[in-house]
């Protein structure tokens, strides 16, 4: 498979595309972004890494950050986890409210904030240093020390914040949430700030094309068919009311934030991360899915 001239081609082709879609807003600090910018990493599980862009430029991953908490709670908790959170598609806004009345207040799936918090309560808990924990994680699997939160991101995220903070309390109301409110949603925009590249998040979601190990590692996180359910999870619900049609188009298991990055895998195959800070309606980044739909196309390969 060329790769170099594939990913050369998906540059070129999103290219048209640079001016479709806003830079999230409603985070003020995530609006100071350039937000016509471009990049991807693509590893290889054999061993060839390729990249094109601003690849190396650091961003906010934002709700990519659920699948590191998530994936921390599972290993705390194992099938037991499911008890606190679903695993059905909400096909509604990753800060939607609806449905957690009628169900009582059970989210649906972790990839969406309702379950996020769910999931960062459950690690404030259980954890002696929740923050520092979650960051040693990252960087292990991202092979790299130097992945910091962004302070400046947490203030503004904690400024704007009410549908959050309504969200936190709401599935408190239901004995659902056991810690402080505040105290959790000062975890919860502390992992969304976390900053990495594009090389270090395809570094991290290799564990999700390798079955737990990171090529060359013996460490193993979470068991084989655990990590098949999380990226059964980031299939169906990783970009939120989106995650149909993204499927539909790309159809490999991937995860957005609303910092314009998504990270996604091909089993057995590759781990790649995009970049682009212009969203679409449902939050997540043009480019990135256009880029994503451009790379299963073109080498003929998708887990289906
Ligand atoms: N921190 C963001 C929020 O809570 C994350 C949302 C996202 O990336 N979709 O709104």
């Amino acid at each position: 498979m060329d790769y170099k001239k594939i990913i050369q081609e998906i540059h070129e082709e999103v290219m048209p595309f640079r001016g479709d879609g806003n830079v999230a807003s409603y985070i003020p600090e995530l609006e100071k972004i350039q937000p016509d910018q471009f990049g991807m990493y693509l590893k290889c599980l054999g061993g060839a890494d390729y990249e094109i862009g601003a690849s190396q430029t650091k961003f906010s991953i934002q709700s990519i950050s659920k699948v590191f908490s998530t994936t921390m709670a599972y290993e705390l908790l194992g099938e037991a986890l499911w008890e606190f959170v679903g695993v059905e598609p909400s096909g509604d806004p990753f800060n939607s409210i609806m449905q957690l009345e009628y169900e009582d207040g059970k989210p649906r799936n972790p990839m969406i904030n309702a379950g996020a918090f769910v999931i960062s309560d459950i690690l404030y808990s259980r954890l002696d240093n929740p923050k520092e924990d979650l960051l040693k994680f990252v960087r292990i699997i991202a092979g790299e020390e130097d992945i910091h939160p962004n302070a400046a991101v947490i203030a503004s995220e904690k400024s704007t914040g009410y549908r959050n903070a309504s969200l936190a309390n709401f599935i408190k109301s239901f004995g659902r949430i056991e810690n402080d409110i505040n105290d959790l949603l000062d975890f919860y925009y502390f992992q969304c700030s976390i900053e990495m590249t594009c090389r270090q998040l395809a570094h991290a979601f290799q564990i999700f094309a390798n079955h737990g190990k990171l090529p060359g590692d013996n460490v193993q996180f979470l068991t084989s068919s655990q990590i098949k359910r999380m990226n059964a999870l980031m299939q169906t619900c990783g970009f939120y009311d989106e995650s149909g049609d993204y499927t539909f188009k790309v159809g490999i298991p991937g995860k957005s934030g609303v910092g314009g990055g998504i990270a996604a895998l091909f089993p057995q195959e590759y781990s790649v991360a995009v970049w682009s800070p212009r969203l679409n309606t449902k939050g997540n980044s043009v480019m990135g899915i256009k880029a994503l739909e451009l790379l299963t196309t073109k080498t003929g390969l998708s887990i289906f």
